[in-house]
């Protein structure tokens, strides 16, 4: 008897193309919990689990790879100790750190990336690195009784910072993710673009109790709300806004997962359609073909009335992060006739060594460049990507020798 027996009688499923694949878990809070769960239990070859937090008391509610004598720990320590005893077949690697922080090469060596987190920072840029990887981000947020999964297929279905059509008043959480760039279409958008403003600025989180940052965000927010035409904001009120920690409970947190974990599920047998067993693809092939197979982009659910609603929303072609029409990476030129020039050159022009140097198919780091990978990158006329990994800053660079 097999431990994924029951999975393995269902007529789309192929246990084999499961267990090679591997995820990005992005936050093991309410939602992460809970889709690791699934992942792991359904036998999902590798997990990544990338948090920086400790476990606090307050995530006992909805957290269950936490107990109490865990408070103060790691939770992606934890968590991947509880997971593995829930799958000890399967292999789970950890970063505690922000995902801004963590290596990039996740974002290019596993199939499907999946965000859990509750701050925008961070899925801004899983957004932006996933479009840049072109690897599908299987989103999702929740707040208090409402919840949702965005599927983000790059250059198929809109991206986190496209435009969403205006959701309905409950579904408030439904326009944030939008709501860092274009024209605020709200009020408190304006207190949102100040916030990411601040971060680009500082590079850190706002501290509540420095009077200096909390006086700093309030005068970049009122100058973009008199720009727009909005009421200026009170001190407390963008603090309320920005600052609170939103309301969470288990059920819905359970609920989003599980939609999120079917999303994914469907999602791996569409990217790896080509390695699955002959029944599975044929089955697969028809109901696509009956239209009884579908991935929408957009899954929004209240709690209050038991509603779920789905979109299918397409990219915005005036997105600054996944329109390529709108959005060229501006081109710049490098005169580099040695490594070191080009090394010197690089860290003037992007403050920072941290840069990853794409040409094609080929992406190394600046710390990996030698006399051999050199060699093939720097010749006269060849155009480059360089990214620079804090902030996923790229540039397309033609270099002249
Ligand atoms: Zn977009």
């Amino acid at each position: 008897m097999n431990r994924y027996e029951r999975q393995i009688r269902l007529n789309v499923w192929d246990q084999r193309v499961i267990q090679k694949t591997s995820v990005l878990i992005v936050g093991v809070g309410g939602t992460g919990c809970e889709v690791s769960k699934n992942l792991a239990l359904m036998g999902i070859g590798k997990l990544i689990l990338v948090d920086p937090d400790v476990i606090e008391l307050s995530n006992l509610n909805r957290q269950f790879f936490y107990h109490e004598q865990d408070v103060g720990r790691s939770k992606v320590s934890v968590a991947k100790e509880r997971i593995q005893i829930l799958n000890p077949e399967i292999t789970v690697e950890i970063y505690q750190e922000r995902i801004q922080d963590a290596p990039m090469r996740l974002f290019k060596e596993v199939d499907i990336v999946v965000g859990c987190v509750d701050n925008f920072l961070a899925r801004q840029y899983m957004n932006s690195q996933c479009v840049l990887h072109d690897k599908v981000l299987v989103d999702s947020a929740t707040d208090g009784y409402l919840g949702q999964v965005q599927v983000v297929i790059p250059k198929n279905t809109a991206c986190l910072a496209c435009h969403s059509p205006e959701p309905p008043d409950e579904t408030r959480i439904v326009d944030e993710p939008c709501t860092f760039v274009g024209i605020p279409r709200r009020r408190e958008h304006c207190a949102w673009k100040a916030w990411y403003q601040f971060h680009e600025m500082h590079s850190r989180d706002i501290q509540e109790e420095n009077a200096r940052d909390v006086d700093h965000l309030l005068e970049i927010a009122n100058n973009i709300a008199r720009e727009y035409g909005y009421h200026p904001f009170e001190r407390e009120e963008i603090l309320e806004m920005l600052l609170h920690h939103v309301p969470s409970i288990i059920s819905v947190n359970a609920l989003i997962a599980a939609t999120q974990t079917q999303e994914i599920i469907k999602i791996i047998f569409l990217l790896k359609k080509k390695e699955l067993n002959s029944k599975t693809s044929r089955v697969l092939n028809s109901l696509e073909a009956k239209q009884l197979f579908r991935v929408p982009s957009l899954t929004v659910y209240a709690g209050l009335t038991s509603t779920y609603i789905t979109y299918d929303l397409t990219p915005d072609i005036n997105c600054p992060v996944c329109s390529e029409t709108v959005n060229p990476p501006r081109m710049i030129t490098i005169q580099a006739s040695s490594i070191e020039a080009f090394r010197e050159a690089l860290h003037k022009r992007y403050g920072s060594t941290n840069l990853w140097i794409s040409r094609n198919e080929m992406m190394i780091h600046l710390s990996e460049l030698d006399n051999q990978t050199g060699k093939k990158i720097l010749r006269d006329g060849e155009l480059l990507s360089i990214l620079r990994e804090e902030d996923g800053h790229e540039e397309k660079v033609l270099i002249v020798l």
